[in-house]
Parts: C-alpha cells; structure tokens; sequence
C-alpha cells in the first residue's frame, strides 16, 4: 500500500503526525528532540527517531501476534510508520516491577526494588495539570474512560509487560518500568498506541546494572546515544 503523506495535523515532543488520504491512517513521523521534567529540559539525541520507531514497531508487532491489538499498520522508512487513527484515552498507563524514578521519589525508597507482582498506576494526561496521578473512580467520574475500558487496558498492560519482560530477559535487559497509551478506533476498540522505546521504558542490564534508556539523558549520565544504539543491537540486532 502506497500512502502519501499529507498535512501535518499535530507535532508533539518526540513525533509528528501527518494525515493520509486514508481518514482512518496517519502517518507518524519520529523526531531525534528529547525533552524531560515536564519539558524543561531539552536536548537531542542523535539517531533517537530512527530507534524508537523501529523497536517500537518491532514490540508491537510481536505484541499483536501474542492477542494484544495495536495501531500499527505499516513501517514507511526509518523514521515513519503509517498507523490507524485513534482518539487517545487521556491516561498515561504505567506498569512496573522495580522501584524506580516517581515511585521512589513518591514513597521515599531506594530504586532497584524488586516487586512479588506487577503494578499498574494511571496519569492523568494534560500538560496544563503537569501529568498528576489519577485514580480509576476518578478517571471514571471524569469520563476518561469507562470501567469496561479501564478493565481492557489494565489487561493489555499486563500483558504487554509479561511480553515485554520475557523479550528483554533474552537480550539480558531487566525491563524495570514503563509507560503506555491506549487509543480508541473509531468503533471505539481498545488498542496500544503511541510507542514503546527506551523513552518510554526503564531498561536497565542484567548483569552491570548499567541504565540503558532515556534516564541517561534525564540524569545526564553521557552516553546517551551509546544506550539507544545497545539497545537496538540487542533487541533489532542492528
Ligand atoms: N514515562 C514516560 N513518560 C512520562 C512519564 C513516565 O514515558 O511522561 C515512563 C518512564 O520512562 C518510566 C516509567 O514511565 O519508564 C515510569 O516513570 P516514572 O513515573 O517513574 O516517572 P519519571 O521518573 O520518569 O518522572
């Protein structure tokens, strides 16, 4: 299939999102700009777009064959992919198996710890209320989502992570946390969405501990670009 990209209808932090002559198909155009802490810090890194953009489609097409329904339609180029249209549910859906970065800010403890059982917690998404912690009766009251949709994602996310665990143990990565968005078709099913990169995942190595994501940009440990690229020889072998 042929798609021909048209007029650029959203630009976010890390992507861009163009139209196509499909209403239903957007293309999604991965960008190299970083940005941390609410966006107050900026940066880039060098080769990022490309990375994410093909371990994210690598995961998620694996994920769709394991039951998990993504928005994956076709990868375009390096950097691009053409991607079903959805309506996001505004909730940041983060699952972890370590403590890490707000958990252990939030609860005062150490990062590293590891949990008997998963756990799922929601971020309400909206850049004015900077992102805060939101509850499912809450989400529910604000109409976010209903508990049917709440249910599915919770679902999927745990799902994504047992996929997502086992994948990285083979590479010898400890997947320690991460973040996911879910999208609605026009039909109104559920599907992942956005991305799952080390952008948007802790990733640290099995056997040095070494951080392996975008912690190393946060946290200005340097070589940043060193651990997007380990990364994708682990999991693309390239
Ligand atoms: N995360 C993300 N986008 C956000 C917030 C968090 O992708 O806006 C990811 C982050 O990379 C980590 C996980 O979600 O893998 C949990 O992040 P946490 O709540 O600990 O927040 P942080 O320490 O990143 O502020």
């Amino acid at each position: 299939m042929i798609w021909n990209k048209q007029e650029q209808l959203y630009e976010g932090k890390a992507k861009k999102v163009f139209a196509t002559q499909d209403p239903q198909v957007v293309i999604v155009s991965y960008k190299d700009d970083a940005t941390a802490f609410d966006g107050t810090k900026k940066g880039t890194i060098q080769g990022k777009g490309a990375i994410n953009n093909q371990m994210s489609n690598h995961l998620m097409s694996q994920l769709e064959q394991a039951g998990v329904p993504t928005h994956l339609v076709e990868e375009l180029n390096e950097r691009e992919t053409a991607v079903k249209r959805v309506s996001i549910v505004p909730l940041e859906v983060i699952v972890r198996n370590r403590s890490a970065g707000s958990f252990s800010k939030r609860y005062g403890v150490e990062e590293g710890i590891v949990f008997d059982a998963p756990t799922v917690e929601f971020s309400y998404k909206n850049d004015d209320l900077h992102d805060p912690l939101i509850n499912d009766y809450h989400a529910v009251a604000l109409k976010l989502a209903t508990w049917d949709e709440i249910d599915t994602i919770k679902n999927y996310a745990f799902q994504v992570n047992d996929f997502l665990k086992h994948t990285l143990a083979q590479c010898g990565v400890i997947l320690v946390d991460f973040k996911l968005e879910f999208g609605k078709l026009a039909d109104g099913t559920i599907v992942l969405a956005d991305e799952i990169s080390p952008d948007t995942c802790r990733f640290w190595d099995s056997e040095t501990g070494e951080k392996l994501d975008k912690d190393r940009f946060r946290r200005d440990l340097g070589n940043v670009e060193g651990a997007y690229q380990e990364m994708s020889r682990r999991l693309l072998g390239k």
